[in-house]
């Protein structure tokens, strides 16, 4: 009997198919010979196991697949129309004309991020961005880093390693991602003392707390949940004043970091850096990528002394933040300087946006799509850790798929494989696309790929 292994083709074999030469052309001929040989081997292994060989065929298939989705550009463009502003899994806020503008011209050629164009020295490359984040939150200085995470870990390293930081129990929270503040505290090597109750916590408790080891008071944005009720919490300044008393700095984790008031847009209310200064918190820490509608940072602002000491660390250089992002940071918050985050910022503009103006682009949408299509009333949300359990008032496109082979799974995976990916959201058997969080550049290729999905 001839050996199964013979029936695998030569390296050379397959090279020489077209399909193959094709890919050899779009990538290079040595990453696609190592992919050849890492599928015959496979294939040798699937004999080994007791199993039939691919053919030739499969096996050029296997060989395209792989290439196809191994070495595809990522991260693709997707639509979000689930009406969730913040989306962490659609990389959070996008960003405006101004922000990737300068994001791009800080990629493609050079630029004086470390120089002092005055006096052709070695510059620094936060100096610029302290001053305009200093400008718009009200703080003497500031520092940015990679993202909110490694801000806080960086200022409680520079701070309170080797002491003592006071935490409310109720707010030792995890933020998601497995970020929880009991764990940024071991890792910075302070040591958290929890003080009062789960619901209700009081200025006296952090105060019966405070020792000569005592590093910092730390206060957290309680950001992806609610504790409703029986609760209470002090409020920032009795920190401040507690802090002053005792020569403890107060440190305040705001999380979102919002610099516009948001119950002027009928939301609850979101701390606002500038409050959290205005409080007079030691630092003020808060993501770039969340209510600021700007790229993923790390924003620590306060007392200058604080800062320096902070900026001096050795971890500040670990969580440095990269030039593409600050220069994207840069012009988001010049769009706050200039008073016009809520018509620039992206995120801004969607919650911004009248419920009525919602509703008409819904029904120009359903106009489009036809009697599969209908229009109600539905809620967006602010989502990626901001304002919990928030929501504004909305209007959504609903594709019913109780009559569709597969029902809404299929229909919203069809949605996901469109030449642009869009993604909606799914209740009841039903698709729902909520045009608030759907940028108007987008609504072209939208409408083409639901079109040919619920033809299809
Ligand atoms: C989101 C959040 C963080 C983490 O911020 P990233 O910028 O995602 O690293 C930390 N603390 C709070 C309270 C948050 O809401």
């Amino acid at each position: 009997m001839k050996s199964p292994f013979k029936s695998l083709p030569s390296v050379e074999k397959v090279l020489s198919d077209n399909r193959v030469e094709t890919l050899v052309q779009r990538y290079s001929r040595q990453v696609v010979v190592d992919l050849v040989r890492s599928e015959i081997d496979t294939a040798r292994q699937t004999i080994l196991d007791g199993y039939a060989a691919p053919d030739f065929d499969r096996l050029v298939q296997a060989i395209e697949e792989s290439a196809e989705t191994n070495w595809r550009e990522w991260p693709v463009h997707v639509i979000n129309a689930t009406g969730v502003i913040l989306h962490t899994n659609l990389g959070r806020a996008p960003l405006s004309r101004e922000a990737t503008d300068a994001a791009r011209r800080a990629a493609l050629g050079y630029s004086d991020l470390e120089l002092d164009l005055d006096t052709g020295r070695r510059g620094s490359r936060q100096a610029h961005i302290s001053n305009l984040m200093a400008e718009v939150t009200g703080a003497e200085a500031a520092i940015v880093v990679n993202n909110n995470a490694s801000a806080l870990l960086l200022g409680l390293a520079a701070l309170a390693s080797g002491k003592e930081v006071i935490v409310s129990r109720g707010e030792a929270v995890e933020i998601g991602g497995g970020f929880r503040v009991p764990d940024v505290l071991r890792q910075s090597g302070a040591t958290l003392i929890e003080v009062g109750t789960t619901n209700r916590t009081y200025a006296r408790d952090f105060e019966e707390a405070i020792t000569e080891n005592t590093g910092a008071i730390l206060a957290v944005h309680a950001s992806n949940f609610r504790i409703t009720g029986f609760t209470h919490a002090p409020e920032l300044s009795e920190l401040v004043e507690l802090g002053a008393r005792h020569s403890v700095v107060v440190l305040h984790d705001l999380g979102s970091g919002c610099l516009l008031d948001t119950t002027a847009y009928g939301l609850a209310h979101e701390p606002m850096a500038q409050e959290s200064i205005q409080a007079g918190v030691g630092l003020g820490f808060f993501s770039g990528d969340k209510l600021l509608g700007g790229p993923q940072a790390g924003i620590i602002a306060g007392k200058r002394q604080l800062i320096d000491i902070v900026a001096r660390h050795p971890l500040a250089r670990a969580v440095r933040i990269d030039k593409m992002s600050m220069a994207a940071l840069a012009a988001t918050v010049l769009h706050y300087i200039k008073g016009e985050a809520e018509e620039k910022v992206p995120i801004w503009r969607m919650i911004a946006m009248p419920e009525g103006e919602v509703a008409s682009t819904a029904e120009r949408w359903q106009a489009k799509l036809g009697d599969q299509a209908s229009v109600e009333s539905a809620m967006s949300t602010i989502g990626g850790g901001s304002l919990p359990g928030e929501t504004i008032g909305s209007w959504v496109v609903v594709i019913d798929c109780r009559n569709r082979p597969g029902g809404a799974e299929a229909l919203a995976n069809a949605l996901r494989h469109g030449d642009t990916p869009v993604i909606g959201r799914i209740e009841d058997e039903r698709v729902l696309l909520d045009p608030r969080t759907v940028l108007p550049e987008e609504e072209e290729s939208l409408l083409a790929v639901v079109t040919d999905a619920i033809r299809a």
